[in-house]
């Protein structure tokens, strides 16, 4: 069995930037990543400094590259499948069985789309969540913004800089008069009913169709996801989930500790608001955590 230091979960933004650290410290760090990160259906990520608009596969190849470069670095694909044990002697299944002082979980949160034919070929492409991703590649065009369980009135404000054109799709969600009254002055058109299905070819969305039979024609389209953890690992080993109106997210204290000791977690799975940079950050300060927990020195 091999015995490191610690054993991050996941090698995207949040843990390689975890392991990065440890690296650095010069610990033994084993980082498992089967490859499935959140933003696989883009082709290009932005915002992040320095490779604003590179492709997302790109970022993690060289961000895996530059911490492997450190000689007490390691990675192993593949998915890990069950973790036991406790706070200085783990156990993870997956590939190989792996003993680890500590974890650092950066796993991720995966996306629940609704179940409309013709949505999923257009996720990353031209349907997003975040117009700080997307919105400048999706701006001036007429824009849906799909209500699912809730009136998405963040986005309905905030969207304004991005386009003169956005319609909201009620899809059956009931609106209270204080909402539409605001809607106005916010100039969205409205269009009730239900959306039954997205037009849209070779993922660029050209109209979504109501209940009804009607076409709203356009050209982008957002809408809030629901997000889950992308394992059932946290849970199986007992940390504590709270949930947002984001969805459910692992809870961590200031120092990205969980509730079960030596376990710490980054990246959008320990936080509601995620944004490749704020998975580094929190992958950054995990791992400078777990190493100063490793010397006894964390408070
Ligand atoms: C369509 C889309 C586009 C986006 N565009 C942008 C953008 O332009 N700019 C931006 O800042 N943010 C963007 N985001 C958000 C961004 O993708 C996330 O904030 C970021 O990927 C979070 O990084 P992470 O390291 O926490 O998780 P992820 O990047 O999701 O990585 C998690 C890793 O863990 C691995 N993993 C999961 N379970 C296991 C397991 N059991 N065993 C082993 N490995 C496992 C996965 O394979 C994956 O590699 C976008 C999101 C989406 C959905």
């Amino acid at each position: 069995m091999q015995k490191v230091d610690v054993a991050v979960v996941g090698a995207s933004f949040a843990g390689v930037s975890a392991a990065i650290m440890l690296a650095r410290a010069r610990r033994s760090v084993l980082v498992i990543d089967d490859g499935v990160t959140r933003n696989r259906f883009a082709h290009s990520s932005h915002g992040f400094l320095g490779m604003d608009g590179a492709a997302p596969a790109a970022i993690r190849e060289k961000g895996l590259a530059e911490v492997l470069a450190y000689p007490t670095a390691r990675h192993m694909a593949g998915r890990v499948t069950g973790i036991t044990g406790q706070r200085g002697a783990f156990v993870l299944q997956g590939p190989e069985e792996v003993q680890a002082e500590r974890v650092i979980l950066a796993f991720g949160q995966r996306d629940v789309l609704p179940d409309i034919p013709g949505l999923a070929e257009c996720w990353g492409q031209t349907v997003a969540q975040c117009p700080y991703c997307h919105g400048y590649e999706l701006a001036d065009r007429t824009t849906g913004l799909l209500a699912v369980d809730a009136i998405p009135m963040h986005h309905a404000a905030h969207l304004q800089d991005w386009t003169d054109d956005l319609v909201l799709l009620e899809n059956g969600v009931p609106l209270m008069p204080e909402e539409a009254e605001k809607l106005e002055r916010l100039g969205l058109r409205r269009a009730a009913g239900r959306v039954v299905r997205v037009h849209q070819s070779e993922g660029a969305i050209e109209a979504v169709e109501l209940d009804g039979g009607t076409r709203v024609e356009m050209r982008a389209l957002y809408l809030v996801t629901w997000q889950e953890p992308a394992s059932d690992l946290a849970e199986a080993l007992g940390c504590e989930v709270e949930e947002t109106p984001m969805g459910r997210h692992l809870k961590v204290d200031d120092h990205q500790r969980t509730s079960v000791p030596g376990v710490f977690a980054a990246g959008d799975l320990a936080r509601p608001f995620p944004s490749a940079t704020q998975a580094a950050s929190t992958g950054n300060r995990a791992g400078a955590a777990c190493h100063q927990d490793l010397l006894g020195i964390l408070e």
